[in-house]
């Protein structure tokens, strides 16, 4: 099974991918956590990204994509799964991403989208400023929340292209379903709103 996960901040990407790689016993692919621990070792890759981690920015895309490729070559050897979970992230990610996959014979059978909760994103915000956590806390999920919006959510309508990189697309309202809806990979317009059959890959 090879997955990937869309989602906004605060959607639970992160638990239901892990619980999601569990399930199918495949590596769980996360971008963010690979990022935040090459900072927390300061390894010369964290250092060179912690700025935008610290800023909610996007890292600069071969430098994630190096790192992802790698973590497919290392997948593929066990077996050939993944849940990829925060890539990609903008179109180019999503091209790039996809020659990757076909390079290694590893393009995804399903993307999963899991929608957002606008109240519990709004409380996840005032509650940060609120607390004073850090002020930066609540800049940086607004930033994170910005930029789904501008680059990353564009992906979907082209999973639900015919040139899409993966097969289905599904949609997953409720966090709590989507291990369960991965079970039987098919195509369900009307819980994604549209999915097509895979075609040549992303323009
Ligand atoms: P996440 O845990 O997925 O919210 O990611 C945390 C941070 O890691 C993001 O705010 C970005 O700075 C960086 N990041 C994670 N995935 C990517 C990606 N695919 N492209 C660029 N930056 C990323």
């Amino acid at each position: 099974m090879r997955v990937l996960m869309i989602a906004p901040p605060g959607a639970g990407k992160g638990t239901q991918g892990a619980l999601i790689a569990a399930h199918f016993d495949i590596p769980h692919i996360a971008t963010g956590e690979l990022l935040r621990d090459h900072v927390a070792r300061r390894a010369p890759l964290g250092l060179a990204v912690q700025e935008y981690l610290g800023r909610g920015e996007l890292v600069p895309d071969q430098v994630v994509l190096d790192m992802v490729r790698e973590e497919m070559v290392a997948a593929k050897a066990a077996g050939g799964g993944f849940v990829l979970d925060g890539i990609p992230r903008n179109m180019p990610q999503t091209r790039a991403a996809y020659l990757i996959g076909r390079e290694l014979g590893m393009t995804a059978d399903v993307a999963l989208h899991l929608q957002g909760d606008a109240e519990l994103m709004r409380r996840l915000l005032a509650r940060a400023a609120l607390e004073h956590r850090s002020d930066d806390t609540a800049e940086v999920i607004a930033r994170g929340l910005a930029l789904y919006h501008e680059v990353t959510s564009p992906i979907l309508s082209s999973y639900a292209t015919a040139e899409s990189w993966c097969r289905w697309m599904r949609c997953v309202p409720h966090i709590r379903s989507a291990a369960g809806s991965l079970r039987r990979p098919r195509c369900d317009a009307s819980a994604a709103g549209s999915c097509a059959r895979a075609g040549t890959g992303p323009r």
